[in-house]
């Protein structure tokens, strides 16, 4: 072997990062082996002249990724709200309605309540779901045999019913609502803390983002990691633990000898991967129904922000088929300089988008920009930056994984199970915010524990941090009297006729 450590950590990811640190802590020799010449995995943030940073990757700070929040506590980094002091937008079809709640105004009276009752029901059901097993919840079975699209079709009663969640999971989960199981989605909504948190900004998913960006996170624990002992360039082929050691093969054929590994990778990619022993039967499974979703994400450079001019704070649900981008968001500097928006093309759209040229796409994305914002400066930026992340082969797409039905009920109770001694982390393994930063802080600091228990460090008590639902809940995101207690569109239409049959009864007293 080229090199040894006690144990060996493949991806330099958030969550690779952080195991590899927690296991230094406890004074274990580590080494982390990883694919790309860079750290950061699907976080990552671009320098140029044009612009002085961006999150290509991750880019958002949840009101509730304590984790998160911690590291930036710790590394002195500088967080800003993300603007949305002005209105947002609802386009659909042509028109334009100006909002500031977290959900669109599509349609009227009828369409709010069939939205808040999905909504509300959508959270209902996911209370339901345990947060490490969510295949033991009581309609397991029956959830994850239907998809989002499937429950859609069977409870909503109106357009606006049907928008929400399928919105909510294109924009989410960056795949569509006929492609995923509903187990899955509930269960993932939950781990974030409901479905409303998911899409809000203020007091939920995007409320902030880091001056300088999101990767200087990977960079500052790799200073902390030691950059010796994390190797670039050195995609992970072959895992071997047929001897007393276990042997791990980099792609230009070197070779690492550890006692213990930890794999961080998305699952998908660790299909990619030959083991001896074979891994069992459920694990090799597993990772073949195992899809990320389908992203990429635009950001254009203006030389004024011309949708502040119009009282709009760049936010944007885009409802039209015309229509590649499904979501905008002011990208600008906290103080105001650089104006950029970014514009997410998501799931189906990202699938067509991909297959256009460069050039072609730009032209379609700031047509849309210009559509959208009623601007025809929407259509000469300074700059332009996109990533794809369906190219990117050591990650598979993004920005996370999406189950399709039956697989999280079968396998989902191996998920974070090792294969003798190697162990899994990376945010898809998560139990909080899964597929986010903070579920691959938590899910690498709990890959790293179980090692530590396997050692002999702790004990098996101390291997998990137990889920604390409250942790997960935004304060500022509890629901209005309204919102709790409103009817749904039969419910409503039943005190309709309740009403009637009064008046009919009273007026023959
Ligand atoms: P990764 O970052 O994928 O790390 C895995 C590492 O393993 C990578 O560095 C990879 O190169 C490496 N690797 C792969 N194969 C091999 C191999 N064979 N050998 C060695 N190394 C290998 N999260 C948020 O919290 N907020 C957001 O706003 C947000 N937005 C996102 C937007 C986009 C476009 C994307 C892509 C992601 C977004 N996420 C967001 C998700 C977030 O980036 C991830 O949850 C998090 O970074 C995952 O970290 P990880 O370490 O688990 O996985």
């Amino acid at each position: 072997a080229t090199q040894s450590a006690d144990v060996i950590i493949v991806g330099a990811g958030l969550s690779g990062l952080i195991a590899a640190r927690e296991l230094q802590r406890q004074g274990v020799d580590v080494l982390v082996l990883e694919a790309r010449d860079r750290v950061g995995g699907r976080m990552y943030t671009i320098k140029n002249k044009k612009s002085p940073y961006v999150d290509l990757g991750a880019a958002y700070i949840g009101a509730t990724q304590k984790r998160v929040w911690k590291l930036i506590k710790e590394f002195d980094l500088k967080a800003f709200p993300t603007n949305e002091k002005e209105d947002l937008i609802y386009y659909e079809q042509g028109r334009v309605k100006r909002f500031r709640t977290i959900f669109p105004p599509v349609g009227g009276l009828l369409s709010w309540l069939d939205m808040n009752n999905m909504l509300r029901k959508f959270d209902k059901m996911g209370a339901e779901i345990p947060l490490d097993a969510p295949w033991k919840a009581p309609h397991a079975k029956d959830w994850d045999r239907i998809t989002v699209q499937q429950f859609i079709n069977k409870n909503a009663w109106t357009r606006a019913g049907r928008y929400i969640i399928s919105d909510s999971v294109r924009l989410n989960n960056t795949i569509g609502p006929h492609e995923v199981s509903l187990l899955y989605i509930l269960w993932h909504y939950r781990t974030v803390g409901g479905i409303h948190l998911i899409n809000a900004t203020e007091g939920g998913a995007q409320e902030c983002k880091l001056v300088g960006g999101n990767q200087q996170i990977c960079h500052r624990l790799s200073d902390q990691v030691g950059h010796d002992r994390i190797i670039l360039g050195s995609p992970v082929v072959h895992i071997n633990q047929m001897g007393n050691d276990v042997i791990v093969t980099s792609l230009p054929g070197l070779k690492y000898k550890c006692n213990q590994v930890i794999v961080t990778t998305p699952l998908s990619i660790q299909a990619k991967m030959s083991y001896s022993p074979p891994l069992p039967a459920h694990r090799n499974e597993l990772i073949q129904r195992v899809p990320m979703g389908s992203v990429m994400k635009a950001f254009a450079y203006y030389d004024t922000p011309f949708w502040k001019e119009k009282g709009f704070c760049g936010s944007a649900n885009v409802n039209d088929k015309d229509c590649i981008i499904t979501y905008t968001m002011d990208n600008s500097a906290p103080d105001g300089t650089t104006p950029a928006l970014v514009a997410f093309i998501v799931a189906e759209n990202a699938r067509r988008a991909i297959l256009m040229t460069k050039e072609e796409r730009q032209q379609r994305i700031l047509a849309d920009l210009a559509k959208v914002f009623d601007s025809k400066l929407a259509l000469s930026p300074t700059h332009y930056e996109e990533m794809n992340w369906s190219t990117e082969q050591y990650s598979g797409g993004c920005y996370f994984l999406a189950l399709p039905t039956g697989v999280l009920t079968t396998y989902g109770p191996i998920l974070r199970q090792p294969v003798d001694r190697v162990y899994f982390g990376g945010t898809e393994t998560a139990t909080q915010w899964a597929g986010y930063m903070e579920g691959a802080i938590q899910a690498g600091e709990r890959a790293a524990r179980q090692v530590l228990h396997a050692k002999g460090k702790i004990s098996e008590e101390e291997v998990e941090i137990p889920d604390n639902d409250e942790e997960t809940k935004s304060k500022r995101l509890e629901l209005s009297f309204m919102e709790r207690h409103a009817p749904s569109v039969p419910g409503f239409f039943g005190m309709l006729a309740l009403t009637g049959l009064v008046a009919t009864l009273c007026s023959k007293l």
